[in-house]
């Protein structure tokens, strides 16, 4: 138990005998022509339906920075909306004067490599602790986004022996939105609505891309606004703390604080967890000693996913606080009189709330005061909290966890995936070596090029938990019950999602080593200008980029169908024109594929892909699968368009070659769409409903030849649109919190999927009725939160072509399919579920329902081809290397099949006609 000393007493004996005399300093002053919010937005921040605007907001801040010397005001870029994302600085003007001799020192106690005990304890008395704040990353938990306004202007402004101590020992790092899209559609959306028959929510996802799962990227950093937190402020400046502020349901807790629950992902620091509970207890003390009712702690937020806290693999803990939820910024009241909440005191939750009304200016005042407990437990114990800063970093560095190392070869199969995973442990600050030659670990050869990631290093904990297999602990409610569901998915294995072979070296080995100092994608020969034909190996899920453009040029692209020479099935035959070189050459070089090329194109049967086919994404308001969906679709430059309900009118296959029905496109919700009645036609037509007319029309669509493509839950709309030969091989799983699948389902269109979902689960006794309800038989249960598993793949199909003969899937609550005898209905089996060891990574119970089970299938119905995707395999675009079987099918099904002659004939005729 090395961690058990107490925080509290060791901090404050240091804190009492080495914080400096704040007499001494100059006085941070407070102007007085500084318009108190109030005054500046028209209305009391909080009041009932008033919002303030994020514009507006923005515009104060940069007033405040110019009248006070407290505040300083920079803008880090553009979202993806083209809104501005800044970050505000606030401090003694002093400490602000020495702003970089600051981050020095922060940068220094982050990478302790060489720094005794005695140095860092000199430099923790020279520095500053950073606190970084962040609101409303969820976009109609509206409430944080207003506090941040009295925030910073009480910080701004006040000069209390509070506020005086935070300025003078700390400095505040505040991203005042970490979504400024939505909450400008949010709000917008709110003000435009007042006194119409229409809902006042936004009913879309609040982030284009990505609504509410922007708050589970911090580990594939894919959007822009992740990727600024990340790049310009956590890696940039190192905080030593890190404050995101939600929103949950409106029926449980008044409000949630650390600590968290079971699990924690063991690579997390145990010190971070105790750091984690001391300031959640100061943040809960100060909320009581206010009269601030129904705080709650250790209730369902859990610590496993790095998809939300980036912060506990970079020495800091995760401060969450969730607020409960009122009608955005109208109040809400109790139907029956009676308290709002739960009413069970507990250990964990000591005081119920008393009252029967909620309101936005409760909201805002309890974030100002967690904000300010938080903030001020940090300025108190200053020393201590730089101090343990570097400790956690210390122990990192000095292996505290995972094997040796991990070594990935540089002989992959696919370079891009490669790039892409040594990227993004790169961008999450993880060191990367290459060896200068060949060497031997663990008795095996690896050649010149590869690379070593070695788990002793200050980002360590992220390392492995990145590269390692999870292993999430069998929690069930009570011993041989249901299991305990966990907040998130379970399993997030980089290498399996991007396709990468990794071995984990538990020893020490000798290796000629260099340090990577920027990532750059893979050297692979590239033939030039070759007479006939350019071949790729179908290996590649980036090489999807490359086919687009050349579709775009309208250059003709040709898959041979079977191996022949080196080559798989699958494999890319592209003439070699004045069209085709550039981008060949250029998507070559960029993605790290080997490309060869020929005199002659091979005789080998294949088919010729349809020019410029197009893909037709069908995208329900507020589904977020969609929306991660149509960012993969853009970043490959795959010629498609989101869908209208009023195409479903017309004719489809004038419009479109490939229809894709995301996870989530139930049959009611695509029959209903948005309701009519709540939403202005004017701008939200398009999210209604098909109608019976829309529904015969998508079923013609195959028939005449179209391509539709079906993932996870919209399997079932596609057996009951054509009849598939197939039935559901698992029974129900009990439901979950967060579960983006069960979310989007269950919740309203554009509600708050999680707050719904927590409001099912408002106390435990709720919980455990519904569970038992689902789950007869805890025995027999099947269960899969968001796992990888293992499947085996047909190679020979063209929807698997360039896919290993096996490989991990994702799984997130999904379902595997039986087959059923059908008529006039081929279908062929691309994908199942191994006999043994199904599970790669997570967890999984009742493994023997999935044994053997199909999960993707593909299907001739009429003249059009149906490929069902039974599990997720696309999950929030984080599984690159099975997007390749959406990929494939996008441009399988639309293509003509050509024969051995024809491609030979085929292909030079193309190289003739474009030379
Ligand atoms: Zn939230």
């Amino acid at each position: 138990m090395r961690f058990k000393s107490l925080l509290y007493i060791s901090a404050a004996a240091v804190a009492l005998s080495l914080l400096p005399l704040s007499a001494a300093r100059p006085a941070a002053q407070p102007a007085s022509a500084i318009p108190a919010p109030e005054q500046y937005f028209g209305f009391k921040i909080g009041a009932d339906g008033e919002l303030a605007r994020y514009p507006k907001i923005l515009e104060y801040f940069q007033l405040l920075a110019k009248q006070t010397n407290r505040v300083k005001y920079g803008e880090l870029g553009k979202t993806t909306m083209g809104n501005s994302y800044p970050l505000l600085r606030i401090s003694s003007p002093e400490n602000l004067a020495k702003f970089d001799r600051l981050v020095e020192i922060n940068r220094r106690l982050a990478d302790p490599r060489g720094l005794s005990e005695a140095e860092a304890q000199k430099l923790a008395m020279e520095g500053r602790p950073f606190y970084f704040l962040y609101a409303t990353i969820h976009s109609t938990e509206v409430s944080n986004g207003q506090a941040i306004i009295n925030i910073v202007h009480r910080l701004a402004t006040d000069s209390s022996a509070q506020v005086k101590e935070i300025l003078d020992n700390s400095v505040v790092l505040m991203v005042p939105s970490q979504n400024p899209d939505g909450q400008v559609l949010v709000i917008d959306h709110w003000y435009k609505t007042k006194g119409t028959p229409f809902a006042r929510v936004y009913p879309d996802l609040y982030h284009k891309y990505v609504g509410h799962d922007d708050n589970r990227d911090w580990f594939m950093f894919t959007q822009k606004e992740t990727r600024m937190n990340i790049e310009f402020v956590q890696n940039k400046y190192k905080p030593i703390i890190t404050h995101d502020m939600h929103q949950q349901g409106g029926n449980g807790a008044r409000i949630f604080v650390p600590p968290f629950t079971e699990p924690f992902d063991p690579n997390m620091h145990p010190l971070l967890r105790i750091e984690q509970g001391t300031v959640g207890q100061a943040m809960a003390h100060a909320l009581l000693s206010e009269g601030k009712e129904g705080v709650a702690w250790e209730d369902a937020y859990d610590m496993w996913s790095p998809a939300r806290q980036y912060m506990v693999y970079h020495g800091q803990p995760r401060i969450l606080t969730e607020i409960a939820n009122s009608n955005l910024a109208d109040p809400v009241k109790s139907a029956d009189g009676k308290p709002i909440g739960w009413q069970d005191s507990r250990a964990h939750f000591p005081v119920p709330y008393t009252k029967n009304t909620w309101t936005l200016g409760q909201q805002v005042d309890y974030g100002v005061t967690v904000a300010f407990a938080g903030m001020t437990h940090v300025a108190k114990y200053g020393h201590e909290w730089l101090m343990n800063f570097y400790r956690v970093n210390r122990d990192m560095a000095n292996g505290m966890v995972g094997p040796y190392a991990y070594v990935v070869s540089a002989d992959q199969r696919d370079n891009y995936g490669l790039y892409e995973m040594l990227d993004i442990l790169q961008f999450g600050d993880v060191e990367i070596h290459r060896a200068t030659a060949a060497f031997s670990a663990n008795g095996k050869q690896y050649p010149a090029g590869s690379f070593v990631i070695k788990t002793a290093q200050p980002t360590g904990a992220f390392a492995n938990t990145m590269l390692s297999r999870q292993d999430y602990p069998d929690l069930r409610l009570f011993p041989g019950g249901p299991p305990e569901p966990p907040y998130d998915v379970t399993g997030h294995t980089l290498w399996m999602l991007t396709g990468v072979n990794v071995d984990a070296v538990a020893k020490l080995f000798d290796a000629p080593l260099e340090l990577v100092k920027k990532v750059a994608p893979m050297t692979a020969a590239i033939a030039a200008k070759p007479k006939g034909a350019y071949l790729i190996g179908p290996e590649s899920y980036g090489t999807f980029k490359m086919v687009s453009q050349l579709q775009k040029a309208n250059v003709p692209v040709y898959r041979a169908a079977k191996a022949f020479d080196k080559f798989a099935p699958g494999t890319w035959v592209i003439p070699s024109t004045a069209a085709s070189q550039p981008i060949v050459e250029k998507y070559g070089k960029d993605l790290g594929i080997a490309v060869s090329g020929v005199d002659t194109p091979p005789s080998v049967d294949g088919e010729r892909l349809k020019p410029n086919t197009k893909v037709g994404l069908y995208k329900a308001a507020g589904n977020m699968p969609a929306g991660w969906q149509m960012w993969m679709l853009e970043q490959y430059g795959i010629n498609h368009e989101v869908m209208k309900s009023q195409d479903f009118a017309g004719d489809l296959n004038a419009k479109y070659d490939v229809i894709i029905l995301p996870s989530g496109t139930t049959k009611p919700r695509i029959m209903n769409g948005l309701n009519a009645k709540t939403n202005d036609p004017a701008e939200w037509s398009w999210a209604f409903g098909i109608g019976e007319q829309g529904w015969k029309n998508l079923k013609s669509f195959v028939e005449n030849g179209g391509t539709l493509l079906a993932v996870g839950s919209a399997v079932e709309t596609a057996r009951d649109l054509l009849d598939l030969p197939i039935e559901k091989a698992l029974p129900q799983a009990p439901p979950r919190f967060g579960g983006q699948g069960a979310a989007t389902a269950a919740a309203p269109p554009g509600a708050n999927a999680e707050a719904s979902l927590r409001d099912a689960f408002s106390s435990p006794a709720r919980l455990m009725q519904t569970l038992r309800d689902r789950v007869a038989d805890p025995a027999s249960l099947f269960y899969c939160p968001g796992s990888l598993l293992n499947n085996e793949f047909d190679p020979n199909n063209p929807v698997a072509w360039g896919m290993p003969a096996a490989w991990p899937v994702f799984f997130d609550d999904d379902q595997a399919y039986r087959l059923r005898p059908g008529f006039g209905i081929e279908t062929q089996v691309v994908s199942r579920y191994p006999r043994q060891n199904v599970l790669a990574s997570g967890w999984l119970l009742g493994e023997e329902y999935l044994k053997d089970q199909a999960n993707i299938l593909s299907f001739k119905i009429g003249k059009g081809t149906v490929v069902t995707y039974g599990s997720q395999i696309d999950f929030r675009a984080q599984p690159r290397a099975t997007w390749k079987l959406i990929f494939n099918a996008i441009f399988h099904g639309p293509a003509t099949p050509i024969t051995a002659a024809q491609m030979t004939k085929a292909a030079s005729a193309a190289t003739n006609d474009q030379r």
